[in-house]
């Protein structure tokens, strides 16, 4: 790495610390530089053998859970990672936020000085990236490695799972910008849809309705919403035929009630926004195969996991937004 970009970097985040983050979070453009400064940080350790990909994963899955979790505060920076102090400077280290990396090697800490100005900072972007690239370089480059060394860091299988997903999202778009969604009911189709966040559901005892109904024929064409891995598949008797997908901020997607399934789609495919995924139905409420207990609709729900637990959110309000996107790209093309 160019020892200039790397003092034109530091300046950028430097600028970005002391002007109000609105200034920066408004516009297009600076959204842009931002996703373009943490692609930087990723590539520069890749002579350590890590793919971008896997620091670009472990990071933006640190970045969901700092914005859902109020016991985790959001770090200021252009990574999200963040190590706790007994790793960085060691567990027996007298001196707790210890930045020498002579004494923090001595006291086993992990903290390393990846920008080689002497000193292994933990709230230094570089350095982070650097300890995080060096600890995933001892299990080595494949995914095996990967997940073996996400194993030992998070010891929970859901959370390795949410960052292997997005990890196999960045790695196939060789991309970080995914930020684009869709209507997930083709338009040119009759629907309806309205909010019904909390109603009462017709089946199954008391559970509330978490999720969106849009109404429409059978056979008409689900999309999904997100990029996104698929994680479910099959039936439940009370979703019927249905899907899940997994996207890059801990969200799963889930498409219930289908008649059918897009022709070859599996388990572990990479879908993104508007691909096919099944059509319109009446599946559930009942043993497998069941159709036909209520119209034809398809019951679209968001499950967002912090870390520790998912739980559902209403998602009237983004698909409104969706609808409005996806009609004013029908009009330009
Ligand atoms: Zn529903």
């Amino acid at each position: 790495m160019n020892r200039l970009i790397i003092t034109f970097l530091l300046a950028l985040s430097f600028i970005q610390m002391v002007l109000p983050l609105n200034v920066f979070a408004e516009t297009e453009a600076s959204k842009e530089d931002l996703l373009k400064q943490r692609m930087s940080l990723y590539v520069q350790f890749e002579d350590m053998l890590v793919p971008w990909y896997f620091l670009a994963a472990i990071d933006q899955y640190e970045r969901n859970i700092q914005a859902v979790r109020k016991d985790i505060p959001s770090r200021e920076g252009v990574v999200a990672i963040r190590f706790s102090d007994e790793y960085w400077a060691g567990p027996f280290n007298p001196l707790i936020q210890d930045n020498s990396p002579t004494t923090i090697d001595y006291f086993g800490g992990m903290g390393l000085d990846g920008d080689k100005d002497g000193v292994a900072d933990a709230e230094n972007d570089i350095d982070i990236i650097y300890t995080m690239a060096s600890y995933l370089s001892h299990y080595g480059p494949s995914e095996a490695d990967f997940k073996k060394a996400l194993w030992d860091y998070y010891t929970n299988e859901t959370i390795v799972n949410q960052v292997l997903a997005i990890a196999s999202l960045y790695k196939k778009y060789q991309d970080i910008n995914l930020e684009q969604y869709t209507f997930p009911v083709a338009l040119g189709y009759n629907y309806t849809f309205k909010g019904t966040w909390g109603a009462n559901r017709g089946w199954g005892g008391r559970r509330i309705h978490e999720g969106t109904d849009i109404f429409a024929d059978y056979g008409t064409p689900v999309l999904s919403a997100s990029y996104g891995v698929v994680v479910t598949k099959g039936w439940n008797k009370f979703g019927g035929w249905r899907i899940g997908i997994r996207d890059h901020h801990n969200s799963y997607h889930y498409y219930a009630h289908l008649s059918s399934y897009a022709k070859g789609i599996e388990v572990g495919d990479i879908v993104k926004p508007g691909t096919v995924i099944g059509y319109v139905g009446s599946s559930g409420y009942g043993s497998e195969g069941t159709s036909g207990k209520f119209p034809p609709h398809l019951h679209y729900g968001i499950y967002k996991f912090n870390g520790r637990y998912e739980w559902a959110y209403d998602p009237y309000p983004s698909l409104l937004q969706w609808e409005r996107t996806a009609k004013a790209q029908l009009k330009k093309n």
